[in-house]
C-alpha cells in the first residue's frame, strides 16, 4: 500500500528564500489527504504537478494564518472547477465560522458540500476512519489550541503462500477464509492448519504530524513507535529561549523526542525565516537521532 507524504511548505509564519507557509499531501492507499494549507499552497500544487481536485480532505492543525491562510482559495478554486464531491475538513471549531464568512461576503454558493468536523485540544480522538487508515489527534502545546495528526495503517489480512497452495491443491474458495487467519476443515477431513498456507503480514506503519509546540512531555505517548515523526524545528537550540517563549521547538528538541518515543525516523520542518540555508538545523538535529531528513519542498517521503 503507497504511504508517502509529500512537502508543499516548510516554512514558519512567513513565505521566505523560496520556502512557503506549512503545507503537506499524505497519500495513503491513493486516497490523498492535505496537511495545513499555508498561504501559497495551490501554487505549490502546480508547481509540483499535483491535481487539487483529487484530495479527499484536509486536515488543519491550528488557526495560526501560516497553517491554514491557503484553505479559503483552494477550496474556491475547486469550487470554480466545478468539484461535486463532498470535501472533508477536520481542525479547530472556529475555521467553519471563519470560512463560512468568506463565503458570505463573496455571495458564494460552493457547488460541493464541505463536511466538517471539529478538533478539541483536550484529549487525543480517532476523528476519521476508513478501510486504510485511522486519524487520530494527538494535543500539541501550543500559543492557542493546536492537534497534531497521527495517520495509522490498518492491519491487513494474511498473505497467501500460493506455490504451498497450489502444490497442495487447496480449493480457491477457501483463500477469503485463510485471509482471514482461520484453521479449517476440508470435506473428507483434511485439517488445513492456517500458519502453513498464509503469513502474516507487514506491521502497520504510522505517520504522526506535529506543529507547532512547545517541545514537553504531554504528548509524547501519542508518538511512540511512529514509523516516522514529522515535527517542527523551527530554531536552532542556541534559541531556545526564544522558542519557549513562542511555544516552538528546536531541532535538537524535535531529535530527542524522535529518540525518546522511539521512532523510526524524523522528518524537521516549520523553519524559521530567520535561516537562509538549513543544514545547521540537519546537523543540530543529527547529533541526537541519525535517520533524520529536512522537509524539503517538493520532495516525497515514504513512510
Ligand atoms: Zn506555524
Ligand atoms: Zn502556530
Amino acid at each position: 500500500m503507497k504511504f508517502e507524504v509529500t512537502i508543499l511548505g516548510s516554512s514558519s509564519a512567513t513565505p521566505v528564500f523560496n520556502r512557503n507557509p506549512t503545507a503537506q499531501l499524505l497519500n495513503c492507499n491513493e486516497k490523498i489527504y492535505l496537511i495545513d494549507c499555508g498561504e501559497g499552497t495551490q501554487h505549490q500544487l502546480i508547481r509540483f504537478g499535483l491535481k487539487a481536485s483529487k484530495i479527499d480532505a484536509a486536515f488543519i492543525s491550528h488557526l495560526h494564518g501560516d497553517h491554514y491562510f491557503g484553505l479559503i482559495g483552494l477550496l474556491s478554486t475547486m469550487h470554480l472547477n466545478g468539484r461535486i464531491k463532498p470535501f472533508r475538513i477536520f481542525g479547530p471549531a472556529p475555521l467553519k465560522e471563519i470560512l463560512e464568512m468568506q463565503f458570505k461576503y463573496s455571495d458564494t454558493v460552493l457547488r460541493y458540500e464541505i463536511e466538517f468536523t471539529a478538533t478539541t485540544a483536550d484529549v487525543p480522538e480517532v476523528i476519521f476512519e476508513n478501510g486504510d487508515m485511522t486519524v487520530e489527534t494527538i494535543v500539541l502545546n501550543h500559543r492557542i489550541p493546536t492537534t497534531g495528526f497521527k495517520f495509522t495503517e490498518k492491519k491487513r489480512q494474511r498473505k497467501l503462500l500460493s506455490e504451498k497452495l497450489e502444490a497442495d491443491q487447496i480449493p480457491v474458495e477457501y483463500y477469503p477464509l485463510l485471509k482471514r487467519g482461520l484453521n479449517l476443515e476440508l470435506p473428507g477431513g483434511k485439517l488445513i492448519v492456517n500458519a502453513d498456507y498464509t503469513r502474516d503480514s507487514e506491521e502497520p506503519k504510522s505517520y504522526c504530524y506535529c506543529s507547532d509546540t512547545l517541545a514537553d512531555g504531554s504528548y509524547l505517548d501519542s508518538l511512540r513507535d511512529c514509523t516516522m515523526l514529522y515535527h517542527e524545528a523551527t530554531f536552532l537550540d542556541e534559541l531556545l529561549d526564544r522558542a519557549n517563549m513562542t511555544h516552538h521547538t528546536t531541532a535538537l528538541q524535535a531529535a530527542q523526542i524522535a529518540k525518546t518515543v522511539g521512532a523510526g525516523k524524523l522528518l524537521i520542518g516549520h523553519f524559521s525565516s530567520r535561516y537562509k540555508t538549513l543544514i545547521p538545523l540537519l546537523e543540530e538535529a543529527l547529533t541526537v537521532f541519525e535517520n533524520t531528513e529536512l522537509a524539503i519542498e517538493g520532495n516525497t517521503y515514504a513512510i
